[in-house]
């Protein structure tokens, strides 16, 4: 969804042609253009850094408040796990290796921020900015993606490089689709909300009604709902989610049908893929299993 510098390629092909055939006329050409210090291309004179770059730069740093929020949405998904309790054991299936990265990753953020925010506002000779006075971690990131000073900065290369990397790291974390997906009502009768759990959790929290249920029942749930209501998933998807519940079916076996005739797509989603039917997917394991 979100793509950071994957094209921050330097756009200076066409500038050095034309700057050739201007060469031999004079050496004493004053240089029109500086050169941005993170990609290379053109930028304004006394720039150390192009608008693209710069554009990038301050976008991450707005946008980091809402990914600080599914950070922590992330983090506190699992909290009642009780991992950080000291003297409390872990069971081997609870997913606490996911949640004490984010934990180092927000805290990542915040030293970033502040590192960044005394580079622009809190020279050296200010004594309070240096004793870890600092303004909160939001008030930072809006203050420093205003910063016109940014694009002047000449270790701005250190700082950009810096952010570039831990964007990444964030939207590996928040911005995989399957990290936290919905997995299928609340089993209790007079609840019924829909929930969603971190990929490989055992036990899920209903926000609603407060019950713990076994990710499992959720999915089987979903699946006798999926079953009676003809909803139609891609082959992987239909072989996931029939795994999750406990069948053996693989994609190949479902490729397989339908090269057999036995199953017949019943659509196609946006990317061309065909969509199978949950109940035709379901009928066949069955009558495969009965043999
Ligand atoms: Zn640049
Ligand atoms: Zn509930």
């Amino acid at each position: 969804m979100y793509e950071p510098t994957n094209e921050s390629q330097p756009t200076t092909t066409n500038t050095t042609t034309t700057t050739n055939t201007t060469t031999n006329t004079s050496q004493t050409t004053p240089a029109l253009a500086g050169v941005c210090l993170v990609c290379g291309g053109e930028c304004a004179v006394g720039d150390t850094m192009c608008a693209r770059c710069d554009g990038l730069m301050r976008g991450w740093l707005r946008e980091y408040p809402a990914w600080l929020d599914s950070l922590h949405e992330f983090l506190d998904s699992t909290a009642h796990y009780g991992g950080r309790q000291p003297g409390r054991v872990n069971l081997p299936a609870a997913p606490t290796p996911i949640r004490l990265p984010v934990l180092d990753h927000m805290q990542a953020i915040e030293d970033a921020a502040i590192a960044l925010w005394r580079r622009l506002y809190a020279p050296p000779a200010m004594p309070w900015a240096t004793y870890g006075v600092h303004p909160p971690l939001v008030d930072m990131l809006r203050v420093c993606a205003g910063s016109p000073r940014l694009r002047r900065m000449p270790d701005i290369a250190d700082f950009y490089h810096e952010w570039e990397s831990m964007v990444r790291k964030t939207l590996d974390i928040i911005d995989v689709p399957p990290s936290k997906h919905g997995i299928g009502r609340c089993p209790n009768p007079l609840c019924g909300v829909e929930l969603s759990a971190p990929i490989d959790a055992v036990e899920v929290t209903c926000p609603v009604c407060g019950g713990t249920y076994r990710v499992v029942d959720v999915r089987l749930g979903f699946l006798k709902e999926c079953i009676a209501s003809g909803k139609a998933f891609t082959a992987g998807e239909c072989a996931e989610l029939l795994c999750e519940c406990g069948f053996q079916c693989g994609v190949n076996t479902i490729y397989s049908w339908r090269s057999r005739g036995r199953i017949q797509p019943a659509g196609k989603n946006g990317k061309g893929q065909p969509l199978y039917r949950l109940a035709d997917v379901h009928r066949q394991l069955s009558r495969r299993d009965s043999i």
